[in-house]
C-alpha cells in the first residue's frame, strides 16, 4: 500500500475528475432512486454524494441476480452451444464504502478461489476501486466490529476534510489517476482526516457494542451454540423470506436452471440467486435436510461467522447492517451476535 502518497483535491474539481474517468472507464457510482445503489453513469452530475453506504451493495455488478450461462440449439448435424460469456469492459467504481470493499474481498474468495467462476471473474478483472469515508453511520452500521471504516485494498481513498477531499493512494493504478488537479496534502490535512475517521468510528462503536476482533475465539463460541434456545425463538418470528440473503453483499448462493422451448429444439442454462432461508434450498431428491426454520436461521449465522472462518480465516460479514434494515420481522444481526458471544 502506497500510504506515503497522500494528495488533496479541491471539492469543486470532483466533477471534472469524474468526467475524465468516464472517458476512460465504464464508471459506476452511487445514484438514488427508490433505493440508493451503484449504477453506470455517463456524466459526473448523475453521482449522488451520499453520507454513508448505499441501500444496495456492489454485488449485482459482478454477480447479477439472474444470468444466462449458455444457449443451445438443435441443428441438422447436432447441437450448437453458444456461451453467453462476453468480454467485460474496464470498470471503475467510485464512492465505495469500506464495508463494501471488504465484502468484495470476501466474495472474491468464494467466486475466484478454490472454485473459479468464469462469469464472475471476467466482470471482476481490472476493476478500479475509489473508496470514500462515511460522513456519519447509519443506525444499523457496525463495521468497527470487523476492523473499521478503511479497508486494506483500494486504488484511491477519498475523505471529506472540508474544502478538499484528502486522497490516499493504495496502488500503482490509483497513482496513475492522480493528475495536475491534485495537490500534495499537508500534515494538517492528514490530521483532519484522522480526526474525522476517529469521530465516525467512535459513533459506530457506541451503537455497536460488539467486539469480534478475536475472530477464532468468537467463531468458536458461536460454533458451540448449536442447541441455544435463541434459534427457535428467532424461528418464531422469521418469515423465511430470504431478503437478508439477497441484500447481503457476501451471500453468493445460486440455483442452476435449464429451460427449453416446447418442442425441445432450443434452450438455455441460467442461474438465479438462491437463499438458505427458503424451504426449498436444502431439498434434494432424497429429503430436505434443513426443513425446520430454526435450522435455517442458525445456518445463515453459521455461514457468516463459523464456516468461512474454518475455510478462509475470515468472517463473511462486514457489518454493513443491510440485513437488519431490510428484515420485515425486525431481526437484528447485532443482537444475535451479542447473545452468542456474551
Ligand atoms: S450479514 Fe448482514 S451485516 Fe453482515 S454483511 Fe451481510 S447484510 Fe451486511
Ligand atoms: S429477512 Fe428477516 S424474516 Fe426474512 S428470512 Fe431474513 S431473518 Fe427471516
Amino acid at each position: 500500500m502506497m500510504t506515503n502518497y497522500v494528495f488533496k483535491l479541491p471539492k469543486n474539481r470532483i466533477y471534472e475528475f469524474l468526467n475524465s474517468l468516464i472517458a476512460e472507464y465504464t464508471v459506476y457510482a452511487p445514484v438514488e432512486g427508490e433505493t440508493s445503489r451503484f449504477e453506470r453513469i455517463t456524466d459526473a452530475c448523475e453521482v449522488q454524494f451520499l453520507p454513508n453506504r448505499t441501500d444496495r451493495s456492489l454485488k449485482s455488478i459482478f454477480f447479477p441476480p439472474e444470468e444466462e450461462f449458455f444457449k443451445w440449439k438443435k441443428e441438422k448435424d447436432g447441437y450448437v452451444v453458444t456461451d453467453s460469456l462476453k468480454p467485460s469492459p474496464k470498470k471503475l467504481i467510485f464512492g465505495v464504502r469500506g464495508c463494501d470493499v471488504r465484502a468484495l474481498d470476501i466474495l472474491d474468495r468464494y467466486m475466484m478461489g478454490e472454485f473459479s467462476d468464469p462469469y464472475y471473474k471476467e466482470r471482476r478483472k481490472n476493476t478500479v476501486i475509489i473508496g470514500m469515508t462515511c460522513d456519519y453511520p447509519r443506525s444499523s452500521c457496525f463495521c468497527t466490529a470487523f476492523g473499521g471504516m478503511i479497508p486494506h485494498h483500494y486504488d484511491l481513498w477519498f475523505t471529506d476534510i472540508g474544502a478538499y477531499y484528502l486522497v490516499e493512494v493504495g496502488s500503482d493504478t490509483g497513482m496513475k489517476l492522480i493528475d495536475s488537479q491534485f495537490q500534495k496534502a499537508t500534515e494538517q490535512d492528514i490530521k483532519r482526516k484522522n480526526q474525522r475517521i476517529e469521530k465516525v468510528e467512535l459513533e459506530i462503536e457506541k451503537q455497536t457494542k460488539i467486539n469480534l476482533c478475536e475472530t477464532k475465539h468468537c467463531s468458536q463460541k458461536i460454533k458451540t451454540s448449536v442447541e441455544h434456545p435463541m434459534w427457535k425463538e428467532l424461528a418464531e418470528i422469521c418469515l423465511a423470506c430470504g431478503k437478508c440473503n439477497f441484500i447481503c453483499p457476501t451471500c453468493h448462493c445460486f440455483d442452476v436452471i435449464d429451460t427449453t422451448n416446447l418442442d425441445g429444439s432450443e434452450g438455455a442454462r441460467m442461474r438465479r440467486w438462491d437463499s438458505c432461508h427458503l424451504y426449498e434450498y436444502a431439498k434434494t431428491s432424497a429429503e430436505n435436510f434443513r426443513k425446520e426454520r430454526h435450522a435455517r436461521v442458525r445456518y445463515r449465522v453459521f455461514d457468516k461467522f463459523v464456516f468461512p472462518v474454518m475455510r478462509y480465516s475470515t468472517y463473511a460479514c462486514t457489518g454493513c447492517g443491510r440485513c437488519t434494515d431490510i428484515c420485515p420481522a425486525g431481526i437484528d444481526i447485532r443482537e444475535i451476535l451479542r447473545e452468542m458471544i456474551a
